[in-house]
């Protein structure tokens, strides 16, 4: 017997988790590789004691430890189960079957995704030079448009966008349409010329900063991200499309505890060798005639074309786990210095051609 499923669901395309492979070391998912701080699993462990209560749905003290760490107010600020639900629930609030949404591409895998879930119909610009073309992008926005994603830096290509740009980006886009900044690599960022996307609210009331506790916070298996929005009309509708209870206490409390000040400048320090480990793995690729666009997030972009997959699988022989995107590239999130070295001796043995 079948069941009578959308229309949609024949066509959707699937998120790839990055695969975990025993005994291989994984740099597929832009995780960090060192586990939580002390002090955050210790708030853990003390949160766990109180799993047989519903968290609180809307995460209140997270919230508001979160507004009063960037001075916005409270409604402004809106607690997901990952940036990545917080992006389906702006569909959803959104976009509906006749409007569009616009994106770079190739960017978050989530956005055509979200996009396909809502009815609405995708238009996704190519990037230029590995870069999202915001001028052409501009070029695309029409009445239909609802909702458009900027990914800065930009995953897979972890390529950025600067200032101007993006201020003449937004002067294109009307007011009433909504503009995703997803800055879930923003702390990686050492670039002088990329705008925090806060500082451009207060101009563009349209516009929500997504952000995320997975990436340089290390919690990316407890799953919370939070989105801050130049009005609070935005994160009221978030409220309204998340699935109740999305964020557990757990999550809630390790995100706090990574926010007190002690924790969050251990956590900081660790995005500084992150980020020397990046620029090492970029310059060792390259002298290895590796094209690799410049990179401002936790991963590089090794561009393969189609050599991607065998690409990928002679490091997986290797015991080195990349994420392929076939006929594109590879994205290879930076490790420790060990996995580093073990990454690029895999990318030596193999070279840059076929
Ligand atoms: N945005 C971007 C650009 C990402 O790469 C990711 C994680 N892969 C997310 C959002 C979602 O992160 P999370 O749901 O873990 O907060």
């Amino acid at each position: 017997m079948t069941v009578r499923l959308r229309e949609a669901m024949g066509t959707l395309p699937s998120y790839v988790p990055g695969r975990t492979v025993p005994g291989a070391i994984k740099l597929a998912s832009n995780e960090t590789p060192l586990p939580p701080l002390p002090h955050v699993l210790e708030r853990i462990a003390q949160a766990a004691t109180g799993v047989n209560r519903y968290p609180d749905s809307f995460s209140l003290e997270l919230t508001e430890a979160l507004a009063h760490r960037y001075g916005v107010e409270p409604a402004r600020v809106v607690v997901g189960c990952g940036s990545v639900s917080l992006c389906h629930q702006l569909a959803s609030a959104t976009a509906q079957p006749g409007d569009e949404v616009l994106y770079g591409w190739r960017a978050f895998e989530t956005y055509p995704i979200v996009t396909a879930i809502a009815g609405a119909d995708p238009v996704a610009v190519p990037l230029r030079d590995h870069v999202h073309d915001l001028a052409a992008m501009a070029g695309h926005v029409t009445e239909k448009t609802r909702l458009t994603f900027v990914c800065n830096p930009n995953n897979p290509t972890g390529t950025v966008v600067h200032r101007d740009e993006l201020a003449r980006f937004l002067d294109a886009v009307p007011d009433d349409v909504v503009v995703v900044l997803d800055e879930a690599y923003h702390e990686f960022v050492t670039d002088a010329g990329v705008p925090d996307g806060l500082t451009l609210l207060d101009e563009h009331p349209n516009v929500i900063v997504l952000r995320t506790f997975s990436k340089a916070y290390g919690l990316a298996g407890l799953r919370v991200g939070y989105g801050i929005a130049g009005n609070p009309e935005l994160p009221a509708a978030l409220r309204q499309t998340q699935t109740p209870f999305a964020v557990t206490t757990i999550a809630q409390q390790a995100a706090l505890a990574s926010l007190e000040p002690e924790a969050e400048s251990q956590l900081i320090a660790r995005v500084k060798d992150i980020v020397i480990e990046r620029d090492r793995v970029q310059a060792e690729l390259i002298a290895a005639g590796y094209d690799v666009p410049p990179t401002q997030a936790n991963f590089v972009w090794v561009p393969l074309g189609e050599d991607t997959v065998e690409w990928a699988a002679g490091c997986e022989q290797r015991k080195v786990i990349v994420r392929p995107f076939a006929g594109f590239g590879a994205r290879v999130t930076i490790g420790t210095p060990e996995e580093n070295d073990r990454f690029l001796a895999a990318a030596r043995a193999l070279g840059p051609s076929r």
